[in-house]
């Protein structure tokens, strides 16, 4: 194994950005391409800011492999902001649908209920959100104005393997994702999707950016009261530049997606999170020590929560942790435990350190 240059950071988000993008960005932070100024004192309406713009939507629109009657949009706010830019868009203040499979998409049901009626069409609170809801059992209103789900609750460790097909569930509505935590994660079938939405500081970038990702079809639906600036129509014609948008941290984004590039795109790097996954549930599964709570069928590639059986240890063991670089690996307050985030810039290495540290402090203390 090669000495990393930095301890492996296993934050739920913000989170570890690849080493590669973080030197590009320093060595570029004074004088980009020569133009004189670095990029987070350029003109949104310049030429040099237009081509990061416009190469990090062409390199994103490959890499995720969106179709022509998609938009891209780069929005502020994050996710919770969507929670309610969602409903003030696509609601028309009917009824709306959403699964509540963890944190997130309770916190997407109780928002939007300022706004529209959140209808609850399934739950998995009897077990602690520790599965996902069959399809087939989802108590779907009549004709909803769109289906909500967190297709990767970050909190809870729950991941849909593959999405709804509400069309086959016999429902005409657009399915809107909350992919926060995994996007660019794996590749998506567009065809089951309305409406996608993330933070970038999960998978993409720094805090600060918003990627919208919408059918065409769906632009058009907002509320009188929905504030311009998070109407998706004004945001599109305006190719996110209604109002400033955050330049820098498109720019980062824009470094994390020709890193991608290089990495193979989505398709390689979803083989190699697979892998990472599968090594760290199969030290855990085959521990005395540690313990998994989610289904297998839907256990998160990307936030891996995980319990000590002796929770007495557990101070000990993020110590120890830190001791060997491994940072960050405190569960969510609201759930405990441990959790390792093994985003795509968490390399292989990383997650073979935190198994190899596993296994010796439950040799020494379990
Ligand atoms: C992190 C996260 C959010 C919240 O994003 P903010 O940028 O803090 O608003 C929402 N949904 C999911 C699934 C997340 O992981």
């Amino acid at each position: 194994m090669t000495t990393p240059m930095r301890p492996y950071n296993f934050s739920a988000g913000p989170a570890v950005m690849p080493d590669e993008v973080l030197s590009q960005a320093a060595a570029e932070m004074l004088d980009w391409h020569g133009s004189g100024m670095g990029v987070m004192e350029m003109s949104h309406r310049g030429k040099e800011f237009g081509a990061i713009h416009e190469q990090a939507l062409a390199d994103l629109r490959e890499l995720l492999a969106v179709p022509a009657h998609f938009k891209l949009l780069f929005m502020q706010g994050g996710g919770l902001a969507e929670n309610a830019i969602v409903p003030l868009n696509l609601s028309k203040g009917q009824t709306a649908d959403f699964v509540v499979t963890g944190s997130w998409s309770q916190k997407s049901l109780a928002e939007a209920a300022k706004y529209c009626t959140a209808h609850e069409a399934a739950h998995t609170r009897g077990n602690g959100h520790t599965s996902l809801a069959d399809p087939a059992s989802w108590q779907l209103s009549d004709k909803p104005a769109y289906v909500h789900i967190c297709s990767n609750e970050t909190i809870n460790g729950v991941e849909y393997h593959a999405l709804p097909d509400l069309k086959a569930l016999g429902c005409e509505a657009p399915l809107v994702l909350d992919f926060s935590s995994h996007v660019a994660s794996r590749t998506v079938d567009w065809s089951r999707v309305g409406l996608a939405f993330g933070g970038a500081q999960k998978n993409l970038g720094p805090a600060g950016l918003t990627l919208v990702v919408v059918r065409e079809d769906l632009l058009d639906r907002a509320l009188p009261i929905c504030p311009s600036a998070f109407n998706y129509r004004t945001v599109a014609d305006n190719d996110s530049m209604y109002n400033t948008p955050p330049t820098y941290s498109i720019y980062m984004a824009g470094l994390v997606f020709q890193w991608l590039k290089r990495q193979g795109g989505i398709a390689a790097v979803e083989a190699r999170n697979i892998a990472k996954a599968e090594l760290l549930y199969h030290a855990i599964d085959s521990s005395g020590l540690y313990q998994n709570r989610v289904a297998r069928d839907c256990r998160s590639r990307m936030n891996v929560p995980f319990y000590l059986r002796d929770e007495s240890l557990n101070d000990a063991f993020l110590s120890g942790a830190r001791e060997c670089g491994l940072l960050q690996l405190k569960g969510h307050k609201s759930v405990g435990g441990m959790r390792a985030s093994i985003y795509n810039a968490m390399p292989l290495a990383g997650v073979q350190a935190l198994v190899a540290y596993m296994r010796d402090f439950e040799a020494r203390r379990g």
